[in-house]
């Protein structure tokens, strides 16, 4: 079951928190992976040397996905590489807080072009290499909307991950002529970076953690296992769809 031998998968954001949980869920199930990062090498080349470790073929590239001209090269650089590509995780990220009022255009254009645009110009580029069976899978959130969680403080952040969901419905359609599956995870609270700050106050955790049937928030391992399995051929028959792995939050 979900078997990914021989597969060259590309997860953007590889080098931390639920990417590089992404990337070793992909590898362990045998597909060679590209792990993308923005600026923090170290951490890529250490997510890569633990691919290695698998016995699976892996490589670094950067980019800021929010930059056209990045992306391409990125693409070329596995062009170069692997020449095909089945597998792409749309996982790069990023979160400000401020309230409505306060929040600037600047909060509002950074994290659009790297939430939303991002995830447009690497599936653009991807599907160049891809051909049918691939897989597309586009990080939202339990925050993308119409699903009646509340949040407060990152209105830029939560019209991100909307657009996400509602762009991972409309690749569905335009690329299930090409065998192409388009599918969106959305995680609800999962240890990263991105988390730390919320996780590490008592209080707010308190409160946070009350929400969620499970007790506690997840892991990247979770979302990996997500993933791992919307990218295998068991999968195949599964496009446009967004997958909650929160812990029960919505069902609660
Ligand atoms: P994280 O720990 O902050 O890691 C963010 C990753 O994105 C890093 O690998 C970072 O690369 C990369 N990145 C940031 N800006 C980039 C850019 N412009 N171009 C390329 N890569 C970039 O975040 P996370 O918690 O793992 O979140 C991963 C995804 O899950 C995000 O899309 C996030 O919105 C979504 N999500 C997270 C949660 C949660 O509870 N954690 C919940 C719902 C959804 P560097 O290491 O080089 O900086």
């Amino acid at each position: 079951m979900f078997d990914l031998t021989g597969k060259k998968a590309l997860v953007t954001g590889g080098s931390r928190g639920i990417g590089r949980g992404i990337v070793l869920a992909l590898a362990k199930q045998g597909a060679a992976v590209a792990v993308n990062y923005h600026s923090r090498v170290d951490e890529a080349a250490a997510v890569m040397a633990e691919v290695k470790k698998l016995g699976r073929p892996a490589l670094v590239v950067q980019a800021d996905v929010s930059q056209k001209d990045q992306v391409i090269k990125m693409f070329d650089q596995i062009r170069q590489t692997w020449g095909q590509l089945d597998i792409l995780v749309n996982n790069a990220g990023i979160l400000s807080q401020a309230p409505f009022q306060d929040l600037t255009e600047e909060q509002w254009d950074q994290v659009m072009a790297v939430n939303l645009k991002g995830q447009f110009l690497c599936s653009q580029e991807a599907v160049k290499l891809m051909k049918p069976g691939s897989k597309i899978i586009n990080l939202a959130s339990i925050a993308s909307g119409g699903v009646g969680v509340g949040f407060g403080l990152i209105a830029h952040y939560t019209a991100s991950k909307g657009g996400v969901v509602a762009l991972t419905e409309n690749m569905a359609v335009d690329l299930a002529a090409k065998g192409i599956n388009t599918n969106a995870i959305a995680p609800g609270v999962i240890e990263s970076d991105m988390t730390k700050g919320m996780l590490a106050d008592e209080q707010y955790q308190k409160g946070l953690l009350a929400r969620i049937p499970k007790g506690k928030a997840g892991k990247p391992e979770d979302i990996g296992a997500a993933a791992a399995f919307l990218a295998s051929d068991e999968a195949s028959y599964i496009t446009g769809t967004v997958l909650y792995v929160d812990g029960g939050w919505l069902a609660g």
